[in-house]
């Protein structure tokens, strides 16, 4: 049986960096340290924050005055941390810089009284966050191309767009030219937010699934960005997305000589390696890697927790 491992895969500079501020946290202050959320939509990262002394918990004024909040990768709205403040919360801010860059371009809009639409997923976390830069006017959210193509809006010629990080770009490119031709005079303030990370990931399983016989991607399906690389991998191959080898099925194998592996922007290459171990037990294996592209995107920690 062979194995393809693609690259890029796992870890996205954003994750890199909270999961640093969150470890480097960790060995300074008291426990238990919070959180708003999870630090990023990994069922094995969040299960072994939770071990090592995380609290989460969605309601700030349920955390005792005075204590140590780290806000996730996704971002939150600016409310939540003034109300973190008014608690006298140590906060650090595990917001990926990616999304930060969403915050400014959310709130020149909301300061300039230019409408928005939001092209993401409204319940997920980072939109929220996104939509709470907003104090002037409340966005109008699109979350499919039909959306796109009824939206009704109030004035057209002041409006702008913004997209989630972790949308689909085989979609998302769709639904923006829906949005261009319907409301021509409309601002592309991000041109287009869906991270690099996203992209590489999605470009990367989309060769690797017409390669294989059977695609796997590591993540939870918690995680948006997960998601979507199975989305665009059961498009051209048979493809399953598992937290962890105890999820995998022998019978997937059937018919099956090569195997494709990836993982979500959260997902932490050991579970790809736990995998490998295991399906050494049925038989023979040979493990080639391929690289789609190369990532060197690095963000700095927050000074106060350099080491
Ligand atoms: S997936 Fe993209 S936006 Fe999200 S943390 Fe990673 S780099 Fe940042």
């Amino acid at each position: 049986m062979n194995i393809v491992l693609v690259k890029p895969r796992g870890f996205c500079a954003g994750v890199v960096r909270a999961i640093n501020i969150i470890k480097r946290v960790l060995s300074i202050y008291k426990l238990p340290i919070y959180m708003n959320h999870e630090l990023v939509h990994n069922n094995y990262i969040v299960n072994f924050l939770k071990k090592n002394g995380v609290v989460i918990t969605k309601n700030i004024n349920n955390i005792p005055e005075g204590s140590v909040l780290v806000i996730s990768a996704h971002g939150v709205s600016k409310n939540m941390i003034n109300d973190a403040y008014k608690r006298n919360l140590t906060v650090f801010d595990a917001t990926c810089p990616l999304v930060k860059k969403i915050h400014y371009q959310a709130s020149y809009a909301n300061k300039n009284n230019i409408d928005t639409i939001i092209i993401g997923n409204p319940k997920h976390q980072e939109v929220l966050g996104t939509i709470g830069q907003y104090n002037n006017a409340t966005p109008y959210i699109v979350e499919s191309l039909h959306d796109a193509n009824y939206i009704q809006v109030k004035n057209s010629n002041k409006l702008c767009f913004l997209t989630q990080t972790t949308l689909s770009i085989f979609n998302t490119y769709k639904i923006i030219n829906v949005l261009k031709n319907r409301f021509p005079n409309i601002i592309e303030l991000g041109k287009n937010n869906i991270c690099y990370a996203t992209d590489n990931r999605q470009q990367a399983v989309y060769k690797l699934a017409r390669i294989t016989d059977l695609v796997i991607i590591f993540g939870s399906n918690i995680s948006s960005n997960a998601n979507k690389l199975l989305e665009i991998a059961r498009k051209h191959s048979k493809a399953y997305m598992i937290d962890n080898f105890l999820y995998f099925k022998k019978q997937w194998l059937n018919n099956v000589s090569t195997i494709g592996i990836t993982s979500s922007a959260s997902t932490p290459e050991l579970l790809i390696r736990q995998f490998i171990k295991y399906i050494k037990q049925y038989g023979n294996i040979t493990i080639k890697e391929v690289t789609v592209s190369k990532e060197t995107l690095s963000f700095k920690l927050p000074k106060i927790l350099k080491i």
